[in-house]
This record gives C-alpha cells, sequence and structure tokens, in this order.
C-alpha cells in the first residue's frame, strides 16, 4: 500500500470509532468526551517540542511557549483545586504519576497499604502483576460484606504493617472515601498519606465531594481524563516540602520528555473545570447517577453497598444469574458500553465476574438527564432479563441497539 492509501485506512478507523462513540451509549465510568478545544491543544504543534526539565529549566532550548503554557497550566490547576499544594503537570498518564509518587517517597521494599484490586482498587495499587507490586511490600485493606472500605481493618493493618504510605483512592467504589479517617490512621502510624483521586476528580472540581487536600493528604494524584473532562493524562500534587523529590521522581526518573501538547490539553480543560458550569455538570453527574441506581433498585437489582454517592455504581448480578462478561459482551451488540466487574465475596474469576460497573459522567456530558439514564437502565434490565431467560438473539441485540440510538438522538 501507497502512503496515501495507508493514511486513508488510519483515518478511516478513526471516522469508524467516531461513529461508534456517538452511537453508543457510553457508561464506562472511567471514560468522557473532552471539548473541541481540547482536541485542538492536543493535536497541535507543541507535539513537536521537546522540554526535558521544568518551565525556566528546560535542557533545550526555544522553550520560552511551552514555558509560559506549563506555568499557566499548573497555575490553574491550584485554582481548580483551591489549593497551593505543588504541581506536576507532566504525568503522561495516571499510572505514571502514581509510580513517580511512589519513588518520591518509597524505596523499594518499604511498604505500601492500599485498597485490594478485587474490592475496588487499581492495578498501580500494589497488584503483583503491576511494578508496584513487585518493587514495594504490598498490604491491602478491603471493604465489608456490604461493600463498604473498612476504616477499622485500615487501622489494624496500619498498626501491624507501619506502612511508608496509605493510600486512599479506587476505581470502582461508589461511595464518598472519608479522608479525614484515612488521615489521622496515617498520623497514628508516622505514615505518609496518598490519595489517587483518579476517577472522583472532576467530583472534587466541582466541589460535589469532599477534596483530600482539605483533608491534609501529603501527596495527590489524578488523571486527567475520567470525571474531569481533560486529555488522557495525569497529575501530581504535594506538599511544598516534598514538591523537588516529586518533579525529579516524574523527570528525569521515570519519564524523558515532557507532552507539552498534552499540557496545553490539560491547561485548556483546567480552564474549562474553573468555569460556573462545570460545577452544575458535576451535581448533573451525581443526580443521574443517584436516578440510575434508583431506577435498578426498582426493578430488583442489589447495588453493591446499596446505591451511590458518586458518578458510578456496582451492579450485584448474583440473583439475576448472569456473569459480568455476558452483560458486557450482549450490551456491546445493543449500542450499550459499560465494563465487567468483581463484586464483593467474588465467586467468578476476574474475567468473567458477577457484576457491571456503570458510570454518567460520560454521558450527562452528551447531554443524558435522569430521564435518560432511567431508559437506559431499563434498556440493560431487557438485555438482563433475556440472557437469564436464554432468548438473547440477534432480534433483541437489534431491537435494543435502536432504542438505545433513539434515546441519544434526543439527548
Ligand atoms: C484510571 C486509574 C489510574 C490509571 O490511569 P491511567 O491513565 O490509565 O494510567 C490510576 N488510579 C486509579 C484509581 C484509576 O482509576
Amino acid at each position: 500500500m501507497t502512503t496515501i492509501e495507508l493514511k486513508e485506512q488510519i483515518f478511516s478507523l478513526i471516522g469508524k470509532e467516531e461513529k461508534r462513540q456517538k452511537e453508543t451509549i457510553e457508561l464506562i465510568a472511567s471514560e468522557n468526551f473532552v471539548s473541541e478545544d481540547v482536541k485542538r491543544a492536543v493535536g497541535s504543534c507543541l507535539t513537536n517540542k521537546y522540554a526535558e526539565g521544568l518551565p525556566g529549566k528546560r535542557y533545550y532550548g526555544g522553550c520560552e511557549y511551552v514555558d509560559e503554557i506549563e506555568d499557566l497550566c499548573r497555575r490553574l490547576w491550584q485554582q481548580v483545586f483551591h489549593t497551593d499544594y505543588h504541581v506536576n503537570v507532566q504525568p503522561h498518564s495516571g499510572s505514571q504519576a502514581n509510580l513517580a509518587a511512589y519513588q518520591a517517597v518509597m524505596t523499594p521494599g518499604d511498604t505500601l497499604l492500599s485498597m485490594s484490586l478485587n474490592d475496588g482498587g487499581h492495578l498501580t495499587h500494589g497488584s503483583s502483576v503491576n511494578q508496584s507490586g513487585k518493587l514495594y511490600n504490598i498490604v491491602f485493606y478491603g471493604t465489608d460484606a456490604n461493600g463498604y472500605i473498612d476504616m477499622e481493618d485500615v487501622r489494624k493493618k496500619a498498626l501491624e504493617c507501619h506502612p511508608k504510605v496509605i493510600l486512599a483512592g479506587a476505581s470502582a467504589y461508589a461511595r464518598v472515601i472519608d479522608f479525614a479517617a484515612f488521615r489521622a490512621i496515617a498520623d497514628e502510624v508516622g505514615a505518609f498519606f496518598m490519595v489517587d483521586m483518579a476517577h472522583i476528580a472532576g467530583l472534587v472540581a466541582a466541589g460535589v465531594h469532599p477534596s483530600p487536600f482539605e483533608a491534609g493528604a501529603d501527596i495527590v494524584t489524578t488523571t486527567t481524563h475520567k470525571t474531569l473532562r481533560g486529555p488522557r493524562g495525569g497529575l501530581i500534587f504535594c506538599k511544598e516540602e516534598l514538591g523537588k523529590k516529586m518533579d525529579s521522581a516524574v523527570f528525569p526518573r521515570t519519564q524523558g520528555g515532557p507532552l507539552e501538547h498534552v499540557i496545553a490539553g490539560k491547561a485548556v480543560a483546567a480552564a474549562e473545570a474553573l468555569d460556573a458550569s462545570f460545577k452544575t455538570y458535576g451535581e448533573n453527574i451525581i443526580k443521574n447517577s443517584q436516578a440510575m441506581a434508583q431506577a435498578f433498585r426498582d426493578m430488583g437489582y442489589d447495588l453493591v453497598t446499596g446505591g451511590t454517592d458518586n458518578h458510578l455504581m456496582l451492579l450485584d448480578l448474583t440473583n439475576k444469574n448472569v456473569t459480568g462478561l455476558d452483560l458486557q459482551n450482549a450490551l456491546d451488540r445493543c449500542n450499550i458500553t459499560l465494563n465487567k466487574n468483581c463484586v464483593p465475596n467474588e465467586q467468578r474469576s476476574p474475567s468473567v465476574t458477577s457484576g457491571v460497573r456503570i458510570g454518567t459522567a460520560a454521558m450527562t456530558t452528551r447531554g443524558f438527564n435522569e430521564e435518560k439514564f432511567v431508559a437506559a437502565a431499563h434498556l440493560i434490565d431487557e438485555v438482563v432479563t433475556a440472557l437469564a431467560a436464554g432468548t438473547f438473539t440477534d432480534e433483541t441485540a437489534a431491537l435494543v441497539g435502536e432504542k438505545a440510538r433513539a434515546l441519544i438522538a434526543k439527548a
């Protein structure tokens, strides 16, 4: 194939993905839709620029404009979270942010106390298949039988294992995390208190979730592409005294040249998060989440913890005799995207699971209101019912898919 043909192939596939996104009810809790301005920044000439180092202290010439952009980005994110914490906007992703944060305050073999993956934690919180699990001594805390973080368990384990770092934050947890209680335990055992707010950062920014900054976390990491609705990337905030160590843990320890085009996109996202409309967005995410959770409860579904305080909910499908995997696959054929998820006391393997995770941030961006989310819950129920009865066919998929596309068209 010629270069032109190859490029056509690539752009044709991007076009197909764009169409898929437009015609799908997107319920993956970690996804969102960025603005055209975020895309404009990320697709800009800044991708051409090398800028190893920090603004004012670069290893390359010609950095005067990227210096201004990165400085502005740092200031805007401090404003978004009403904080004067030190901030590094260079992490390429949430995983890179966490890796750098660990390196800043721990040496290999030190103990990290974090939430287990099965209970809603993240791979980078010490999973054995991730670097974090290989470099550090990991002790996990978990959730109780109802799916709530067990603060007694956290304290007991902290007193036993004397961790260097206690980490709060999750990828699949529907309730407010009690940052103050974590802070108190960290103080009691002399540990650093780190918060990974990757999922809930947009809610914190909108003022609809308690702030880890107000609770005095030593380190706060986040992604920028989930509820924050920015480009794919990470941020690290820390107390001023950790700033130097943190910066060198990002570069040169774990990264090379920063992605200045993405940093510009992060700055655009911060500007958008500072607009009054972002507060309304955050409030709507939660209203929609609670309306959808209520709709599922009304239809006899079990929710882990019985409900939600944030942008996501976990459906436990055990009483419906449907696996998370089967539901995810069936919905993929019906223009509805979500992901399978473990439930407390999971009996199935992580690749099958007994539950699904559903988030409202992305479709709230697309204009879905409470009524639309309730309608989406009913579509999911149609599929669950058909799967349980063994009557899910291509016809069911076509029918539900049509209804899903109609819901999107009306939003
Ligand atoms: C998504 C997520 C991350 C990792 O983000 P990537 O950008 O995918 O590397 C880290 N921590 C938590 C809690 C997350 O949910």
